[in-house]
């Protein structure tokens, strides 16, 4: 069953390919300006981009909205995770906010959230939800992965996903868990 996916990072992308090999998981044939995240939740903005990208699609497509909800900040950043530090931050400066926002607090607890929306033939049909808990570090470690994975410390593999391979890394996240769920469902439709 070809399943295209809708994103333009490549970390995700990557970790979208390595998580059901049995699917072929495609990306956008077309190139489609990304519509505006104007959601307050994970929910609204993954089913606005996938119904956006759905719409040049035959078949079946998935988005994702994903971020980093942190306790002491009251669950920001959030859906604002990819733009914390400004429109065009980057990895660098969203980290460096982060850690200036939670200079002192004593909890370090937050998750990563992730939601996909599915669509066929531009239409929504269900959305997943996945997250993975942590805490976040006072300096990040390790160079691996992307955006906060540097500073967000797993607990059960003793050390930061920017330090874990992505091959352990894509077995726990939120957007495995996700991902998971979403491909049992198409498995089910499929019949196996
Ligand atoms: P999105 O592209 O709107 O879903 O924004 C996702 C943003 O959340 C990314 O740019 C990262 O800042 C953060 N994020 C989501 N998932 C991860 C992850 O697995 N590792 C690190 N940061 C993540």
């Amino acid at each position: 069953m070809i399943v295209y996916c809708a994103t333009g990072n490549p970390g995700k992308l990557r970790e979208f390919q390595l998580a059901a090999p049995d699917f072929d998981v495609r990306k956008l044939p077309v190139a489609v300006s990304a519509p505006d995240e104007t959601g307050d939740t994970f929910e609204a903005n993954a089913a606005e981009k996938a119904i956006a990208y759905g719409r040049h699609i035959d078949g079946y497509l998935f988005a994702d909205d994903s971020g980093l909800e942190v306790d002491a900040l009251g669950g920001d950043p959030g859906v604002r995770s990819a733009r914390f530090a400004g429109e065009h931050a980057t990895d660098e400066q969203n980290n460096a906010l982060l850690l200036e926002r939670l200079r002192g607090a004593q909890d370090r607890t937050a998750r990563f959230v992730c939601v996909i929306a599915l669509v066929k033939d531009g239409r929504l049909v269900k959305t997943f939800r996945g997250a993975v808990e942590g805490r976040i570090l006072d300096a990040p470690c390790g160079t691996g992965g992307f955006g906060y994975d540097p500073l967000f410390y797993y607990e059960p593999f003793a050390c930061t996903f920017g330090e874990a391979p992505i091959e352990r890394k894509v077995t726990v996240s939120h957007r495995a868990i996700a991902l998971d769920a979403m491909f049992a469902y198409l498995r089910d439709l499929r019949g196996n």
